[in-house]
């Protein structure tokens, strides 16, 4: 049997419909950027494996100290044990992040990392602690989140996320949030209006700062952020940064929070954090947040962890991709990939019009368009073609319904990155002719 026989007796791949599925393609090694194929094809990873590898596949420094851990010290509890691979991640984070945080928690991955992120706020309030600007609680239950956001799989992250194809199934169980859409010149004041009027009831705001990821790379303005998060922290509201897929310099800074003046009480990363090796999650507090933990009232402990928490070969593979990240001046790099992104969206908007291709934006190391083909919306057909013709040309890419985006690997070379737009935009020819 080949091996896509026997993956479809045994598996059950993620978010994929199972019927009628495509074959999944048997990769069999990883280098640079590229994905080698069992017949020996390769493919650019334009998207850097769902967003997760930052220095390229199977890099040799990241796997040499993910090998030295592993016959040091593979695994430990980590209630009532410590290591030295956790202990020296939070030290080198910490001052990193993009606010004073205090403490460093850890999870398996980012939708844990965002479940840990609401239960620490909600518990905050619960805890019956001063508020974070030393004002009193009430009764603050309520979550506040934007429309067309993404925060993960679990029931928590499913709640603060998106009503959309992705939880329509569970829409009954998912709990109450306060939805408001992203700030716009036109909205911003209606958004504030809508703070106020639920103000102290609201415990915590959660966001993606400036691009939402999953509901279809969908950014906006910093500014005009600030002035909503101006309103949010007004009234003792904790912000919730998810920087999940933006943390580690996808965006052109360290942390998207680094292009906002006002900054979160919690910050979420997984993805890029351990450069995509391992899966890893870390929430990060303020001391505020954690002081209100701290007490000799057993209750107000936080009772949540994971089996793995704190691994030390995660822990391990994030500390080489921050040396990597430091040591390769990754920020030049990606300043580099931004200009060539900003110039190949010049030439799309010129060369294309809107009834072919829309809404051409980049941030960073990210740039997406929608293809004007059929409705904009994740089940729109075009994505499976787009991924088809893509992969014959030997670039990887999984656009989000009728949106087309690139997030590839800092290691990218120029070379790579031009056949990546070439593919791109001789895919944009072909369907405009259909
Ligand atoms: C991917 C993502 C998550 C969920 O992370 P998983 O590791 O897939 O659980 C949460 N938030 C954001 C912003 C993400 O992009």
């Amino acid at each position: 049997m080949t091996l896509q026989e026997r993956d479809y007796q045994v598996i059950w791949h993620p978010f994929t419909q199972q019927k009628n599925r495509q074959a999944p393609v048997p990769i069999v090694k990883g280098k640079g950027t590229l994905l080698f194929d069992e017949n020996g094809n390769t493919y650019i990873d334009a998207i850097s494996s769902w967003w997760v590898t930052l220095h390229g596949h199977a890099h040799p420094y990241i796997a040499e100290k993910l090998y030295q851990q592993a016959l040091q010290l593979e695994q430990v509890i980590f209630a009532g044990f410590t290591h030295e691979p956790a202990v020296a991640l939070a030290e080198k984070l910490l001052p990193l992040l993009p606010n004073q945080f205090a403490k460093i928690f850890y999870s398996d991955n980012g939708s844990t990392s965002t479940e840990v992120a609401l239960k620490m706020a909600l518990q905050f309030w619960w805890n019956g602690r001063s508020t974070v600007d030393g004002q009193r609680s009430t009764e603050r239950t309520k979550i506040l989140a934007f429309n067309n956001a993404y925060h993960g799989d679990t029931f928590g992250a499913m709640s603060v996320s998106d009503r959309s194809v992705f939880t329509l199934a569970f829409h009954d169980k998912l709990f109450e949030v306060v939805f408001v859409d992203t700030p716009t010149t036109d909205n911003i004041d209606a958004l504030i209006a809508t703070v106020n009027q639920h103000n102290s009831t609201i415990a915590a705001f959660i966001y993606e700062p400036l691009v939402q990821g999953a509901g279809g790379i969908k950014m906006y303005d910093a500014t005009l952020m600030d002035s909503l998060l101006a309103a949010v922290k007004q009234h003792g509201i904790i912000c919730i940064a998810d920087e999940v897929m933006t943390g580690f310099g996808r965006t052109g800074k360290l942390f998207a929070s680094e292009y906002l003046t006002h900054k979160p009480d919690i910050i979420c990363l997984s993805k890029g954090l351990t450069g995509g090796t391992m899966a890893l999650g870390v929430t990060a507090c303020t001391d505020a947040i954690y002081q209100a933990f701290v007490n000799d009232d057993k209750l107000k402990t936080f009772f949540h962890g994971h089996s793995f928490t704190a691994n030390p070969l995660a822990c391990t593979t994030a500390l080489a991709s921050l040396h990597l990240l430091a040591q390769n001046n990754c920020l030049q790099t990606i300043a580099w990939i931004e200009a060539a992104n900003k110039a190949f969206a010049e030439k799309l908007t010129t060369h294309y019009s809107p009834l072919t291709i829309k809404n051409v934006r980049v941030l960073g190391t990210i740039l997406a368009f929608e293809i004007a083909s059929g409705k904009d919306e994740y089940l729109n057909n075009i994505a499976s073609i787009i991924t088809q013709k893509a992969m014959a040309a030997g670039v990887y890419i999984r656009p989000l319904g009728n949106t087309v985006y690139i997030m590839p690997p800092y290691c990218i070379t120029a070379d790579e990155l031009q056949k990546v737009y070439e593919v791109l935009e001789n895919i944009v020819v072909e369907i405009a002719k259909v």
